[in-house]
């Protein structure tokens, strides 16, 4: 019997079943994709966009003309209530898609609504295209002066983006005062000598790192510390860890405490066989993954495999996340910090390595000649 197979979101762990999708429609299936934006932005690449490294066309996917060209279907819409019963999935538009299986891969967001309402000068890192306005705004301030530029959040994305603000600032001969509230301390997940060689970057270019105070409020430009301090800002990066997307809470199906599709080791979902998904959406039943792209990059070919045996009625296959994975920081300056088990360093070739990496990556899947494509403005 032929079937619907709704893909939602184009991100990372999809990159393999949108690539591949020609086998599935050979098989005489109905295929779509749903996802926010016709664009989707690698996250391995967006600091080293923030400071001019690389341009936007550099770091994405068309993921429309990826699916088009394979045969699928692509709505640009956002899905918000999923009724597995009636396998129903209801978009902001207010139509509403049928599907036999669906594979979300919906990502995560920055909860920046616990210290801040939306505005223009306080930019959550996630979706990634936010860096391309970050960027924007923060050249237009340093050709007036010495912006007062905040990045929240001590972990590996405060870091690098603290870091490429000092690149971009440098890149344009400007002068930024930078600082880096570091929350309750400098990459705290990650053994002492990583924390010490991103600190020792960073404080050298004159960046202000804060430890042991996290911001409790930010609004109109002042930013409230735990530790009573008030700082100003005229740009604010957030970078506070992130979230799952609250569509699976917010239809009821099982989910783990952070609000992540609970997904068993075919990376389905525990309550209903015939969801699946992928990345920073979901919460890994035997143990919670990290939420960094490595993994979502790993479930690629389980979840080409598991949908396509769904459509088929074939055995599934069990996805097994490898135990750790390799860090190398983006330090903005031609160098990077590297970690992986016991080999830790900081050096230019740290940076090369990633630039590899991610470069590999880009040619993989960048199929529909996005590097010369002209940029539109669009939302994520
Ligand atoms: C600044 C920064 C740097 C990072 N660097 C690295 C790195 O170097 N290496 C690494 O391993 N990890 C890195 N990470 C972590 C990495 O970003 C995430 O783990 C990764 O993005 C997860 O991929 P994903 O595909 O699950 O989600 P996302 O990349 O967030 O993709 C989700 C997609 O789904 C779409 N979408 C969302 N909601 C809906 C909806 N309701 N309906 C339809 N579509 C929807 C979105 O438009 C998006 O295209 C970094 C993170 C940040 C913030």
């Amino acid at each position: 019997m032929k079937k619907h197979l709704v893909l939602v979101g184009g991100g990372h762990a999809h990159m393999t079943v949108m690539l591949r999708l020609a086998e599935i429609a050979q098989k005489g299936h109905h295929l779509t994709l749903v996802s926010t934006s016709s664009h989707h932005y690698y996250s391995g690449m967006g600091p080293g966009m923030l400071s001019g490294n690389y341009r936007p066309q550099d770091i994405r996917f068309n993921v429309k003309k990826m699916v088009q060209d394979r045969g699928a279907n692509f709505i640009e819409d956002h899905v918000i209530r999923i009724d597995p019963s009636s396998r129903i999935l209801h978009l902001a538009s207010g139509k509403n898609l049928n599907y036999d299986v669906a594979s979300f891969n919906t990502g995560s967001g920055v909860p920046l609504e616990k210290i801040a309402a939306k505005s223009d000068d306080i930019l959550p890192v996630k979706p990634i295209i936010n860096l391309i306005k970050g960027r924007q705004k923060l050249l237009s301030l340093l050709e007036k002066g010495t912006p007062k530029i905040l990045v929240l959040g001590g972990g590996p994305a405060g870091v690098e983006i603290v870091a490429n603000v000092w690149a971009a600032a440098q890149k344009q001969k400007g002068e930024a005062d930078i600082t880096l509230v570091s929350g309750s301390g400098l990459l705290k997940k990650h053994p002492p000598k990583v924390a010490d060689l991103a600190a020792y970057s960073l404080k050298k270019r004159n960046i202000q790192i804060l430890q042991g105070a996290h911001v409790t409020h930010m609004e109109n430009g002042k930013a409230n510390l735990s530790n009573g301090q008030t700082l100003d800002y005229d740009l604010a990066f957030a970078a506070l860890g992130v979230t799952p997307s609250p569509v699976f809470r917010d239809s009821g199906l099982p989910v783990g405490p952070d609000g992540g599709l609970m997904v068993n080791d075919h990376l389905q979902s525990v309550a209903y066989p015939e969801i699946f998904g992928g990345g920073d959406c979901i919460c890994f039943e035997k143990h919670p993954l990290p939420k960094v792209g490595v993994y979502a990059v790993r479930e690629n070919p389980i979840l080409f495999h598991n949908l396509l045996s769904s459509l088929e009625e074939t055995p599934l296959i069990h996805f097994e996340p490898q135990e750790d994975y390799l860090l190398i920081l983006n330090m903005g300056d031609g160098t990077g910090v590297f970690h992986r088990r016991n080999i830790i360093f900081h050096g230019k070739p740290a940076f090369i390595i990633k630039n590899w990496i991610d470069q590999r990556f880009m040619k993989t899947f960048q199929v529909s000649g996005e590097r010369n494509e002209n940029l539109e403005p669009e939302q994520d």
